[in-house]
């Protein structure tokens, strides 16, 4: 190891938490050396339009950037892009690179996101078939969709119905696939996912529910998607949204405590000292939840970079935030806050045909979670009284006319 290169803090990962977590460092007035390492050849960026405003050419990538490329030298950020650490060991507190450096630290914090989850059924090498996780997925789904006329999507999530929304609104035909019954089957409730679908099929998106994908066929490139029920449906492109797991194998080897992602205390602290896990990849003692957790949304890569900042700083305070997540799909916002787990009533406030309206999940009486679609206040409100732990009145949760704020 080169003896003279110690950084004071080691960022494995430059998405949402690594960027965060380093901005915040400097903003709370840490001085100490700080290394962002990243295997992606872009300086951080922002992942949520790449389904959205990206995917349909309405900006460009320099406009995806989490701060301008100066900021990072002004604020003596040193950035080694395209640069994987394939090592790390915990012991001798030292990081290896792919660039074959080896770097000591003080503090190590991983933030290394997730992999997606791939198809491993006839024909899914084929070509047209893509992921969407990063800047380089984007680019190659962007470019070839304008010379394809229909897609499959195969999984209802946000990630499959954001993309199936941009899609439509570039004119292209749009089947979507989902092995459960409804959209967002693991996130929200039946009354929000039939608003949502019934939103799709109104400008023009064909679901097939209750059905897997049993082969992808072509010639090279893909031509149809075989259902398991023999319905084949003609796609030049599919798009494969079903799910990610943690990015946990560099934890892992070096003998991190991992489950389903690397285990962390709710301070983001791993099995070992000095070594931390932000972002998608941790799985945290979560309040809401009740248990431990992996959240994957940018508001949590934030806060956990915010509380990791904190405690290299030191001041040693757990996580309390009210998960919080949006989407965007055609003129439609949808913004959660809260987990709906074990929830016993769900109040509808508003109309459900028409926005804006919302779905508030109640356990005992408690307000636990919010769906607020065009409802932005609503959310607000809603997110305030999840983190009091509040128990409103039914009736006034319901009443559109008294603001979810005036309850608090
Ligand atoms: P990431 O942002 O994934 O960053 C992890 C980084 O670490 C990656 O660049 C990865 O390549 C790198 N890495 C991994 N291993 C190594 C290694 N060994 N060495 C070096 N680098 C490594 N969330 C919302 O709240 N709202 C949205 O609307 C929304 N839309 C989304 C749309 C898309 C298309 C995607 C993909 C995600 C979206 N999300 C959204 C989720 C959100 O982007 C993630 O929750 C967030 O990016 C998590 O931040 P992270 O830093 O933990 O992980």
């Amino acid at each position: 190891m080169d003896q003279n290169t110690i950084f004071d803090v080691v960022i494995v990962g430059s998405g949402h938490a690594g960027a965060a977590l380093a901005i915040s460092l400097r903003q709370k007035g840490f001085t100490g050396s700080i290394l962002l390492t990243g295997d992606e050849a872009t300086p951080p960026y922002e992942r949520p339009p790449l389904s959205k405003e990206y995917l349909q050419g309405k900006i460009e990538d320099k406009q995806l950037l989490i701060r301008p490329e100066e900021f990072w030298t002004e604020q003596r950020i040193t950035l080694a892009m395209g640069c994987a650490v394939n090592e790390l060991n915990t012991s001798q507190r030292y990081v290896a690179l792919t660039d074959g450096r080896t770097l000591g630290f003080n503090w190590c914090v991983l933030a290394t996101g997730g992999k997606v989850r791939r198809l491993n059924c006839e024909g899914a090498d084929l070509a047209g078939i893509h992921s969407l996780r990063n800047l380089a997925d984007a680019k190659r789904i962007r470019d070839e969709l304008t010379d394809v006329s229909q897609i499959a999507v195969i999984g209802a999530g946000y990630i499959g119905l954001e993309f199936a929304a941009s899609a439509r609104e570039l004119g292209k035909t749009v089947t979507v696939i989902e092995t459960q019954d409804r959209v967002l089957s693991r996130v929200t409730s039946p009354v929000v996912a039939s608003f949502l679908e019934e939103q799709h099929v109104r400008r023009g998106v064909t679901f097939h529910f209750g059905q897997g994908v049993s082969a992808l066929r072509g010639d090279g490139a893909l031509q149809s998607v075989l259902l398991e029920d023999g319905t084949s449906i003609p796609a030049q492109m599919a798009i494969c949204g079903i799910g990610i797991d943690a990015e946990t194998d560099l934890a892992e080897a070096a003998g991190l405590d991992c489950e389903h992602g690397v285990l962390v205390d709710s301070c983001f602290r791993t099995s070992s000292p000095g070594i931390l896990a932000i972002g998608d990849c941790s799985r945290h003692p979560n309040p809401f939840a009740g248990s431990l957790w992996r959240l994957e949304s940018v508001q949590h890569a934030q806060d956990s970079a915010e509380t990791v900042a904190a405690l290299i700083m030191g001041d040693v305070a757990p996580y309390a935030q009210v998960p919080t997540f949006w989407s965007q799909q055609y003129d439609l916002r949808l913004q959660s806050a809260g987990l709906n787990i074990d929830a016993d009533d769900i109040i509808v406030r508003g109309t459900t045909g028409s926005t804006p309206f919302c779905a508030i999940y109640t356990r005992k009486g408690q307000i636990i979670a919010i769906d607020a679609i065009n409802a932005p206040r609503d959310f607000m409100g809603a997110r305030r009284l999840i983190q009091q732990g509040s128990k409103p009145d039914r009736s006034s949760l319901i009443d559109t006319d008294i603001p979810l704020k005036s309850l608090v």
